[in-house]
Order: C-alpha cells, then sequence, then structure tokens
C-alpha cells in the first residue's frame, strides 16, 4: 500500500473541504482501493449560513462523481443534524430517504449525495473515508472470513455483518458503533463490503484506510495468498475463424439484451491462463467480490459462449429473487456482461468502450481476489439473493440511468478507411459523436492521432496489402468484438492528365487504391457484416464524376465508375444478408487531402475558371465539406436509410450533368 500523501501538494488545499477533495483523490489514484464511481469520502465542517447562523453540515460524495477526479462541487452540503436523527428512525424507504437527502442539501444545484450519506453521519469523526479495497474483500469473502479479519486487525475496527447498503445499513453501522468503538477504533469493516477509516484530519483519516489495507495485505502475505503465480504461456489463436467467432458471441450477446453491445476480448498471458483454470465453475459462479460491481459485471459471467443458456438461467434466476421484492420488478437484460473462454480470455462487455473498460476493470481486480480467496482456502461470496437486491434496488439503477440518454450508434463499430484527413477524418469524429465505436484505417500514420478516446482505434495500414488489411481488420475486431458499418473512403486524385499521357502504371496504381483494395476489404468484412446486431451497413464514398467525368480524370473517373458499379452488385448480393449498401457521390469538398493547391489549380484551368468560382460551381452556388459528406454516410448507416440500398445520392450543391 503506497501513500501518496505528500506534504507539499497538500499546502496547496488549505479549508477542510479542500483537504477532503486532496485526499479523495489520492485514494481514488489506487485501483486496489476504489474503482469507476466506487468508494465514497465525507467531511463535517460548521458552516455560518446565509443569516449568520451556524451550522454543522457534511460534505459528502455525490452520485456520479469519481473520486480520483472530484472537485469542491462534487461534494453536497446536507444538514448533519437531520441526519443523525433520521438514522434513529426505524425505517426509511429509499426514495423518502433520498427526498430526505435532496431536501436538506444548502446548496440546490449540488448532486444527489451518495446513498451512504447517513453512514458516513453516524460516524463521529470529522473526515471519514470509504473503500472497497481488494485485499480487504480477498480476506472477508473466504469461509473463514470473520474469524481472519478478527485476526487482522483485533478491536482496532468495528465489524459489520452484511447488510445491504441504505438506511437499515447505516442505521446498524451507527448503533454498533456506539455500542462497540472505543478510543483504539480506528476503522470499521463491512464484510463482504468494503472498510471505513476516520480521523479528526484528512491525513490521519487518509493514512489509517492505508494503515489498515497495508494490514491486510501483509496478512495475504504471510498466509502465502498475496503473490500470484506467474500465468502460464500460451500461444493464442489468430485469424479469420477467431474472428468470426468473436462476432459471432457478441451477435448473440446483443441480441439477448435486445440492443448491441461491443465486445473487448482480453488476449493477454494471465487473460488466457485465467480462462483455462479447470475450477472455474467454482470460482467464477458464485457473484462478485463486493454487491455494487453487480450492475456492471452482472452476478456471474458466461462461461463459454452458450449465450441462450446464460439467459435462461439469468431468468430463473430473476424469477427466483423478484418475488420477494417489495415492488413489482421488471427483469433488466439478461446478456452477460463477462465472459471467459478458453480462446477469447476474459471478454468484458459494454454499450460504449468506456462501459466495456469498466466492466474489464472491474472483472480484472476480480479475478486477484478470486484467486487471492482461494489461496486463503475458498472463496465465498454472497448469497444470490442478496446480489438480486443490489442489482434490483432502485438507487443503484439510477447511478446507470445517470449517464444519460444513450447515442444512436450506442454499442455499434464502424471500420473508415482514409481516417487520417478529409472525409475520413470527418466521418471517423462524426461516427464518434454519434456513440460508434470508429477503426480508423490509413496509410498516413497521422491516423493514430485522430481521436484520443477509447471508442477509436487508428491503424497504420496500406489497403492495398491484403495481409495489412486482414491484420489491421483484426485488431478492430478483437477491440470491439465485430464490424457494423464500413465507410470506404480511402482513395487517390492523380494529377490531371490527357489520355495520350497515361501512364499505364499509374493506371493501375489508381484502381489498386481506389477499386481493387476496396473489393478485398468489402470480401473481408463480409462475413462480420452479416453477423451485425442490426444488419451491416456499408456506405460508398463515389465521385460525381460517376456520372459528370471531366476531362483529364480518366484514371479516377473510371475507378469510381467500377466501384459505383462494385457497389451495386453488392446490394444485389448482399440484400439477403441484411446488407445495405449506399453510395454518397460528392463534389468539390476542397478541405480533403485530394485538393492541393496543384490539383486545385489543374483543375480550375481545365474549366477556364479561378480557383475561387471553380469551388462553387454548382447550382446552389454552395460549399461542400467533408463534415457534410460525413453526416450523409451517418444517415445511410441510420433508420432513414433502413428500408434502403443500393442508392447513389449525389452532394455537389447540384450539377447540372448529373441532374
Ligand atoms: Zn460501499
Amino acid at each position: 500500500m503506497l501513500n501518496r500523501w505528500n506534504d507539499r501538494t497538500a499546502a496547496e488545499y488549505t479549508s477542510p473541504l479542500a483537504l477532503r477533495v486532496y485526499t479523495s483523490r489520492l485514494l481514488g489514484q489506487d485501483p486496489s482501493l476504489v474503482l469507476h464511481g466506487g468508494g465514497n469520502t465525507s467531511v463535517k465542517e460548521t458552516v455560518r449560513n446565509l443569516l449568520g447562523i451556524e451550522e454543522e453540515i457534511l460534505y459528502v460524495k455525490g452520485s456520479g462523481w469519481d473520486l480520483e477526479t472530484i472537485e469542491e462541487a462534487g461534494f453536497p452540503a446536507v444538514k448533519l443534524e437531520h441526519l443523525i436523527a433520521l438514522a434513529r428512525l426505524p425505517a426509511l424507504s429509499d426514495m423518502q430517504m433520498v427526498n430526505e437527502l435532496r431536501t436538506h442539501m444548502t446548496r440546490a444545484s449540488a448532486p444527489t449525495p451518495s446513498v451512504e450519506a447517513i453512514l458516513h453521519a453516524v460516524i463521529p469523526h470529522k473526515y471519514v473515508d470509504h473503500t472497497h479495497a481488494d485485499a480487504l474483500i480477498a480476506i472477508t469473502n473466504t469461509a473463514a472470513g470473520r474469524e481472519r479479519i478478527a485476526e487482522v486487525f483485533g478491536d482496532d475496527v468495528v465489524v459489520i455483518p452484511y447488510v445491504m447498503p441504505g438506511f437499515d445499513l447505516a442505521r446498524l453501522c451507527g448503533e454498533r458503533f456506539a455500542k462497540e468503538s472505543t478510543s483504539k477504533t480506528i476503522g470499521m469493516v463491512l464484510m463482504n463490503h468494503g472498510i471505513f477509516s476516520f480521523g479528526s484530519t484528512a491525513r490521519e483519516s487518509y493514512e489509517r484506510m492505508i494503515e489498515l489495507v497495508a494490514r491486510a495485505e501483509d496478512y495475504l502475505k504471510r498466509q502465502g495468498a498475496w503473490d500470484l503465480p506467474a500465468p502460464a504461456p500460451s500461444a493464442p489463436t489468430e485469424g479469420p475463424a477467431l474472428r468470426l467467432a468473436l462476432a459471432t458471441l457478441r451477435r448473440d450477446a446483443s441480441r439477448a439484451a435486445g440492443f448491441p453491445l461491443l465486445l473487448v476480448a482480453q488476449r493477454d498471458a494471465r487473460s488466457l491462463d485465467f480462462a483455462r483454470r479447470p475450477d472455474l465453475a467454482v470460482l467464477t459462479q458464485q457473484g462478485p467480490a463486493t454487491p455494487d460491481h453487480v450492475i456492471r459485471t452482472k452476478r456471474i459471467p458466461l462461461l463459454g459462449r452458450d449465450v441462450a443458456a446464460y439467459v435462461a438461467a439469468y431468468q430463473t434466476y430473476f424469477e427466483e429473487h423478484a418475488p420477494r421484492a417489495r415492488d413489482k420488478k421488471t427483469m433488466l437484460d439478461p446478456a452477460p456482461r463477462v465472459v471467459i473462454d478458453p480462446e477469447f480470455g476474459v471478454c468484458a462487455l459494454g454499450r460504449s468502450a468506456k462501459d466495456a473498460g469498466i466492466v474489464a476493470d472491474i472483472y480484472d481486480h476480480t479475478i486477484e481476489i478470486l484467486l487471492r480467496a482461494q489461496a486463503l482456502g475458498g472463496y465465498r461470496a454472497l448469497p444470490a439473493g442478496d446480489i438480486f437486491d443490489v442489482e434490483y434496488w432502485d438507487l443503484e439503477q439510477a447511478k446507470l440511468k445517470s449517464a444519460g440518454a444513450t447515442p444512436p450508434f450506442a454499442g455499434e463499430v464502424v471500420l473508415v478507411t482514409g481516417a487520417a484527413s478529409g472525409i475520413g477524418k470527418a466521418c471517423a469524429e462524426q461516427f464518434l459523436k454519434q456513440g460508434a465505436a470508429v477503426i480508423g484505417f490509413d496509410i498516413d500514420a497521422g491516423v493514430e492521432r485522430v481521436a484520443h478516446h477509447p471508442a477509436y482505434l487508428g491503424r497504420v495500414c496500406d489497403v492495398t496489402k491484403e495481409q495489412e488489411l486482414a491484420a489491421a481488420l483484426e485488431a478492430g475486431v478483437r477491440r470491439f468484438g465485430g464490424l457494423d458499418m464500413l465507410v470506404l473512403n480511402a482513395g487517390i486524385f492523380p494529377p490531371s492528365r490527357r489520355l495520350e499521357a497515361l501512364d499505364s502504371r499509374e493506371w493501375r496504381r489508381v484502381f489498386d487504391i481506389n477499386l481493387d483494395a476496396n473489393l478485398n476489404l468489402l470480401r473481408e468484412a463480409h462475413p462480420l457484416l452479416k453477423l451485425s446486431p442490426r444488419g451491416g451497413r456499408v456506405v460508398i464514398i463515389g465521385s460525381k464524376n460517376v456520372a459528370a467525368p471531366g476531362p483529364g480524370v480518366a484514371a479516377y473517373s473510371a475507378s469510381k465508375a467500377a466501384l459505383t458499379q462494385l457497389a451495386r452488385v453488392a446490394a444485389l448480393e448482399w440484400g439477403e444478408d441484411g446488407i445495405r449498401v449506399n453510395s454518397i457521390h460528392p463534389d468539390a469538398v476542397f478541405d480533403t487531402a485530394i485538393w492541393t493547391d496543384e490539383v486545385l489549380q489543374a483543375r480550375a484551368k481545365n474549366y477556364g475558371l479561378t480557383i475561387e468560382n471553380y469551388k462553387r460551381k454548382n447550382i446552389l452556388r454552395t460549399e461542400i465539406q467533408s463534415r457534410d459528406v460525413a453526416e450523409m454516410a451517418i444517415a445511410m448507416c441510420g433508420p432513414l436509410f433502413s428500408r434502403t440500398t443500393g442508392a447513389q445520392v449525389p452532394l455537389d450543391g447540384g450539377n447540372d450533368r448529373v441532374i
């Protein structure tokens, strides 16, 4: 356990709340303490209100904030006296509790206080820190967990048996703490859940947390349960068969969910080694390490690829536990979020790359907890009923809903060629904005820097080289689980040349890139597009020149005309696979790599126009930008074009020859 307290940095945080921010971030920086919104912290302070009256205030983490990045605004101020009075009530429903928390804040715009706010209020110390430390959970989640905790901490902590988070837990903690704490007490262990520390200063509370968790780690070391054996070296399988198998699994899971999901396959040595353990059925099928993981990972992972069996088991689990609930529950989607398979390794599923990343991180830590608990004599999770209660707890579900509306292409994957600049780059950016995961290919290394986003993968790739194309496609599928949409944009526009001066090699090169490479990619992508949960979509970036060629551009015009014909045949052949193929014929998109000053000048000269007049040479006298083409591509992949295939849409401001 690293103590991250730094006197010099701490000195920059002067008020009690500012120091609360500082040490909350220190906790948040250690993923073995808290992960993705987990854990919470608070500070109690006397504040003079607008009328000059002193009030005791609890600043407690607001829901939706992450400890690692929290700011003062992330701590709603709640009236402490009221919270302590609430804790004396015999019962309080969730709705009542949230109402009381929200109506007793002193800042109307603040976020809703953590569901553990009352628990923080009843601990009579200025600073309170709460984490779901991995090392602690590895000890509590064993058959003799209670005895082991006593052995590790003696009477330095108060131990609370497992109770679901919320009012009942807060009340129980308040009672037990009042009865059992002594002047020696520096923490509180919540069995199968996490740990609290507290103190009179931010530093004291933080350092006690570090000390307590370090003791748990030392215990694991003494028991020989800390160092995990090195993973056996393994040769992961590669190739088209693996790609299709992954995409099939993603399709099945998405169907079970009722919406597309991304699937991130982790196939490093450690993940593969875990996925090949003979005792997975015992180890992984009991339940999560700490209950609030359930809303991200579901109660248990799917072992193997039988999604239908997982769905059936989930239904049974729901039907078994739903009748106990006070209010009527509606079943959540029954799709797995973690899949463990000897060939795929450990897969995480989510509606966005960020969500899948959270699932992957949580399960990564879960694996360590499982293995350490196993080394202590056997992992023991809470009964399924307790996990169900948290999974179907409205206050937990509200955490997910607060993430906002789902964007139109959430869970879907698009591959854009020529993504480093111009139309391709605009497509990559717009699809990202609309929630899609984007794989960008380009021969230009700039493709790797188009976006810094978990949903973006840029690959340097010469689309004319079949092997490079296949390898890049493989990397994309491993990252996101499949392919739903393809935007064929990569192309070149050679210098203007009349037929009598047209070199055969140049002609071939234009066809290689503008036509042949697209055939290769279409052929390789077809089986993946066929597995798209919503049906595959292809958008071809053609050219005005298909309908209205210009002098001096024979190779370009002929290659785009052939590409258009290829797209029409693809539309005919692939309709039965649910794949739509539509083309855009843009003209005069000048913010692209094709339009160097040299090309622009030559084209303008061909028409006897100035560059300025050449740019607006269309019926609507309008300018067309890459972004306009990207939005048309998005429309063609969206519901507006759901009944259209084989279409060719001009995007040229109106051209009399085309019309
Ligand atoms: Zn907690």
